[in-house]
């Protein structure tokens, strides 16, 4: 057989037998690693490091991708982008620890408080994020919409499926509770859905009232009391107080400034029907 032929039969062969072992990256690569290899002067054992390397790249990108598509994030926050100097009441070295998701790995939980604005979903979704890296599965969830979910399942009569599905990730992140009223349901099966997560999957909860408004945002205090024993057990809370950042910014660039003066203008502006 010429060379060229054994070659491009050698080649087949190994597109076949890296298919088979999985390693799509290190097959649609092969020449190029190959060539780099060649030109640094790699041994065969530095090759062989390459190649895994690359492999195991390719496939921790791929996780990430897919984790963060399954998580259902509204949009995307990343920790680089929060203004930590904006928000003075938030302990950057905590957060930044959050973000090492061993609380994660610890099925811990992790309550973000506050008023509107103030970056209790940003931080949410960054922290979601840093998760899915760090390995785990991780859903985001609104909490009108998961009791909506909950109860919908219970009316039904399949609960159980539901329930599973915010059982099953490793994180659930339910944000914004306490912002709508719930229905009548909702402390129970709320309940349901956190004694099944306790000590085996971490809860991030973000929420504008304090923990002891709770009894409030369930409608039965008994319940949101034997909640939050479980939530707060294994726990890290952080708290931002002050103004909304949106707000702030909008301040800062003059907007609000002056509403008064703003207001004459636009009362002004009617007047003569230029639309505002
Ligand atoms: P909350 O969930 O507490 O109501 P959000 O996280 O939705 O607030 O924040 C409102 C907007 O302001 C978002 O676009 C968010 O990215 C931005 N934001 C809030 N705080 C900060 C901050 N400290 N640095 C950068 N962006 C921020
Ligand atoms: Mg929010």
């Amino acid at each position: 057989m010429a060379r060229s032929t054994r070659q491009a039969v050698a080649t087949d062969r190994l597109d076949d037998m890296l298919t088979r072992l999985k390693l799509p990256g290190l097959r649609d690569q092969l020449d190029t690693l190959l060539d780099e290899a060649t030109r640094h002067d790699l041994s065969m054992r530095e090759t062989l490091a390459l190649l895994c390397e690359r492999e195991i790249a390719r496939k921790d990108q791929r996780r990430i991708e897919m984790g963060l598509k399954v998580a259902h994030f509204p949009y995307v926050r990343e920790l680089t982008s929060f203004d930590f100097a904006a928000q003075p009441s938030v302990d950057a070295k905590q957060v930044r620890d959050l973000a090492a998701a061993r609380w994660v790995a610890n099925g811990e939980n992790v309550l973000l408080l506050g008023p509107p604005g103030v970056g209790k979903t940003h931080l949410a979704i960054a922290l979601g994020r840093a998760a899915i890296t760090a390995g785990h599965s991780v859903l985001f969830v609104t909490a009108i919409a998961l009791v909506a979910s909950l109860a919908k399942g219970h009316a039904q009569g399949h609960l159980e499926e539901r329930l599973i599905t915010y059982i099953k990730p490793k994180l659930l992140i339910i944000d914004e509770l306490g912002y709508l009223p719930l229905e009548p349901d909702a402390a129970h099966l709320f309940f349901q859905l956190v004694s099944r997560r306790y000590e085996r999957g971490a809860i991030l909860i973000t929420s504008n009232r304090s923990v002891g408004e709770w009894g409030t945002v369930f409608g039965d205090a008994v319940v949101a009391t034997a909640i939050l024993d479980r939530l707060l057990h294994h726990s890290h809370a952080v708290t931002i107080r002050g103004d909304s950042y949106r707000l702030k910014e909008k301040r800062r660039s003059g907007l609000l400034q002056n509403t008064a003066a703003v207001e004459a203008k636009l009362i002004e502006a009617a007047k003569r029907g230029v639309p505002t």
